[in-house]
């Protein structure tokens, strides 16, 4: 009893404490072992400003597809007009019919549907400013800095556009940085994957050995969410995590012909390979990789090695069948992961500061909208009529 007493004290003690020094549930600067490098005003990817910009759209259209563990929102903005897909399969049967319109017939002069996904890992920042920014461009021509994208602009208002910008908005909550640039590897794997009770580091993969990441926990990474599932790596027939299921539900009803998932890692941008997807969806990918780094290296930015178009599994243990797979298999579209450099005080990685990752960003985003354009999926109209 007197225990029990005592540590009602202790509680009211530290709840006092909290309430009069404003101490954050989530993450706080306390986390941090190293100084935040000074963070432009453009840099756009906290919790709050990623809010902030959601609220702020006025061309495009929002709604709430789920709520994350934690009790967050996670947003879909669209912009461009719905189209009617004439439905009356979903994709699997439709492709066991020899014909996926009959799971989406996109009348004659359809534009293309992009389904950009805002990076699914929380301490993987790059991408969520990289959306806010896309966002800043779809409603007044230039991104925060005040830089105008005419071409960026111009073909966004081509597609239509399925952005969620933040996907794992727990994960992004519990990271104590807005950037790392200037922070080195160790420290971003310690917030990005997190650690075990006795303080190591879970490291990659080491991160995957364990999932949903429960028990042996110090510090949950930014790669989960509150209930620590990493969305890459959710159970694709049962899915453990809302945000998943909303990701897959946008995925399955607006069948989208191109889909972009944001990462981040430290060596140069690249598009890393998705695994069991058909050879079209190979293909356009190396193509896609190769214009983006040509893109790049004209820009004098870093460019990443080109994801090889190969079959899987022909070693063992064979790749896994994570997010970018899935959203492939509930649509058919061409599903495709980036990843950026975080700008890591590391001689081994590139070296890039704050405009040049926005600039990555969003020459990614132009590429992606202009070879949407150009490369429109084979009419699924035009061969059941044939
Ligand atoms: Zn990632």
């Amino acid at each position: 009893m007197l225990y029990e007493k005592c540590r009602i004290q202790v509680c009211l003690f530290f709840l006092c404490l909290a309430l009069l020094f404003g101490i954050p549930a989530t993450a706080s600067d306390s986390n941090r072992r190293y100084p935040q490098t000074e963070i432009p005003s453009f840099w756009k990817g906290s919790v709050q400003e990623i809010e902030t910009a959601i609220h702020e759209v006025k061309r495009g259209t929002t709604k709430t597809i789920a709520h994350s563990p934690g009790g967050r929102a996670v947003y879909l903005v669209t912009y461009g007009t719905t189209i009617d897909l004439n439905r009356q399969a979903n994709y699997n049967s439709a492709a066991a019919a020899r014909d996926p319109s009959y799971y989406a017939n996109k009348p004659e002069n359809t534009p293309p549907i992009v389904f950009i996904v805002g990076t699914p890992h929380g301490q993987e920042i790059e991408g969520m400013v990289g959306l806010v920014n896309l966002l800043r461009v779809a409603e007044t021509g230039s991104d925060w800095r005040g830089k105008a994208w005419p071409r960026l602009r111009e073909y966004l208002d081509r597609c239509r556009a399925l952005i969620v910008p933040l996907s794992n908005p727990d994960g992004r909550a519990r990271c104590p940085y807005d950037s790392f640039v200037g922070i080195p590897v160790e420290e971003m794997t310690r917030i990005g994957q997190g650690t075990r009770k006795d303080g190591t580091l879970y490291g990659w993969p080491g991160a995957k050995q364990r999932h949903p990441m429960k028990g042996d926990v110090g510090f949950l990474g930014a790669y989960f969410n509150d209930n620590g599932v990493n969305l890459m790596h959710d159970d694709w027939f049962d899915p453990m995590a809302e945000e998943t299921k909303a990701l897959l539900r946008v995925a399955r009803e607006e069948a989208p012909d191109y889909l972009l998932n944001l990462h981040s890692h430290g060596h140069a941008p690249a598009i890393l390979s998705t695994a069991y997807v058909p050879w079209y969806c190979k293909e356009a990918e190396n193509r896609f990789a190769e214009r983006l780094m040509e893109r790049y290296r004209q820009a004098g930015l870093p460019a990443g090695r080109l994801p090889t178009p190969h079959e899987d599994g022909k070693t063992y243990p064979p790749p896994s069948f994570n997010l970018t797979s899935a959203l492939h298999h509930v649509c058919g579209g061409i599903s495709l992961l980036f990843e950026c450099p975080h700008g890591l005080k590391e001689t081994k990685y590139p070296q890039v500061n704050h405009e040049q990752i926005l600039d990555l960003e969003l020459i990614l985003f132009e590429e992606l909208f202009v070879f949407a354009i150009e490369n429109p999926r084979p009419s699924a109209h035009a061969i059941r009529n044939e």
